[in-house]
């Protein structure tokens, strides 16, 4: 998809604030510093769009971005931070629950994780929630240009051996430097709006 149009258009907190508009909305998932902003600015050709604002402390919000007016991207803040108190992490598991348990518009959740690592325990939960609650999952793995083409495969297979990936769940290379995997992320991702 050619993307003419992106903003950022609200950052919420609760539903009566999330946006009005009956828009497909794809969510974005994945622990602190693992590449999400990266992916959203290729994914939008931006280059700060998207910032790493989950640093602890920082207010965690839910960012919608409008995308040509067609559907949202929603940014789901990072998980993972051992620092963050128990009040906070439990406030925003609170917040992403109500999200993703209760969006009718949500058609798929993107879970970016670490080509070069096994999953984490985090991953790994947030894969499991998403599966019971039967939500769409598309699992990018980012990163792909930091392992050598001829180890793809074999990491490719210790994610979904990780996950225990079901084989309705789609796992996308891709590599915010070179772009690899854009085109395949969007082709889905077109295909999933109307459908
Ligand atoms: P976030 O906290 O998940 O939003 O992570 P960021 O997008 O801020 O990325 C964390 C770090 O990883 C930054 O230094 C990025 O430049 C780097 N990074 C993200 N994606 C890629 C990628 O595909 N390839 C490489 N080589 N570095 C990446």
């Amino acid at each position: 998809m050619k993307v003419t149009q992106a903003e950022i258009v609200i950052s919420a907190v609760k539903p009566d604030q999330y946006p009005k508009e009956n828009l497909p909305e794809f969510a974005l998932a994945g622990r602190s510093n693992v590449g999400k902003s990266s992916f959203i600015n290729k994914m939008l050709n931006r280059k700060n769009l998207a910032r790493t604002s989950s640093k602890p402390g920082k207010t965690q919000t839910l960012n919608f971005y409008l995308i040509n007016e067609m559907m949202h991207f929603v940014d789901v803040p990072g998980y993972g931070f051992a620092k963050v108190s128990k009040t906070e992490r439990e406030a925003w598991g609170k917040m992403i629950e109500t999200y993703l348990t209760d969006r009718d518009q949500l058609k798929a959740v993107l879970l970016i994780i670490d080509l070069r690592h096994a999953p984490s325990k985090d991953d790994v939960m947030m894969y499991n929630f998403l599966k019971h609650y039967e939500i769409p999952v598309m699992v990018i793995a980012t990163k792909a240009d930091k392992i050598p083409k001829g180890k793809w495969q074999k990491h490719l297979k210790v994610v979904r051996d990780t996950l225990e990936l079901e084989a309705e769940d789609e796992l996308i290379l891709f590599s915010s430097e070179t772009g690899q995997g854009k085109d395949q992320s969007w082709r889905s991702l077109q295909y999933r709006m109307n459908n």
